[in-house]
């Protein structure tokens, strides 16, 4: 039985949709370890260190979610943290297109370790990482999109979106 699953992922930022998945996962499974991914064809805007920090605050109220680094293979990161199973999120058919074929190579490399996939939330399902640096990029409010400790850091690194002008 699958009691501790690893949740891997660049989370560059971490979304309310990552959040979403972690907190309902946190509901079925007695230990979630989010893990924080090396993805070296994504040139990343947060590096590890500050994404490790973000993912930890806003997970902190989940007594049974940790988070770690996991510079490696998933697979190879189940065996060292003794997860049975490696969880990911579907919010269309492109994710699944490419989620299942990265499944199934997980097990061809690991027998063992089956992929688990939850279903996006209807509320959040639109949101990716790529979109919310796209806003924040352009001076945009990401705070429907993010947790507040990442709009935070975005503010930081971007700067305050522009007051709205009202049109007269
Ligand atoms: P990766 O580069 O490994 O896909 P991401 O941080 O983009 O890393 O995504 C990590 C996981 O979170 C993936 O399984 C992805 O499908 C899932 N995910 C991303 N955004 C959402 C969302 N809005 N709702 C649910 N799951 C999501």
């Amino acid at each position: 039985m699958a009691t501790h699953v690893l949740f891997p992922g660049t989370f560059d930022p971490p979304t309310l949709g990552h959040l979403d998945l972690v907190t309902r996962a946190a509901q079925h499974f007695a230990r979630v370890t989010v893990g924080l991914a090396g993805n070296p064809s994504k040139q990343a805007l947060f590096t590890a260190e500050e994404r490790l920090t973000l993912l930890r605050d806003c997970t902190a109220s989940l007594a049974n979610v940790s988070v770690a680094l996991v510079p490696g293979l998933a697979v190879e990161a189940c065996a060292t943290l003794g997860c049975q199973a490696i969880l990911r999120g579907l919010r269309s058919a492109t994710d699944y297109d490419y989620e299942v074929q990265m499944a199934h190579t997980n097990r061809v490399l690991a027998p063992d370790v089956d992929t688990l996939f939850l279903p996006a939330s209807a509320g959040v399902a639109h949101l990716s990482s790529t979109l919310v640096r796209q806003i924040a990029s352009l001076g945009g409010d990401c705070s429907k999109l993010v947790p507040p400790n990442v709009n935070a850091a975005l503010r930081g690194r971007f700067g305050k979106p522009p007051p709205r002008r009202k049109e007269s």
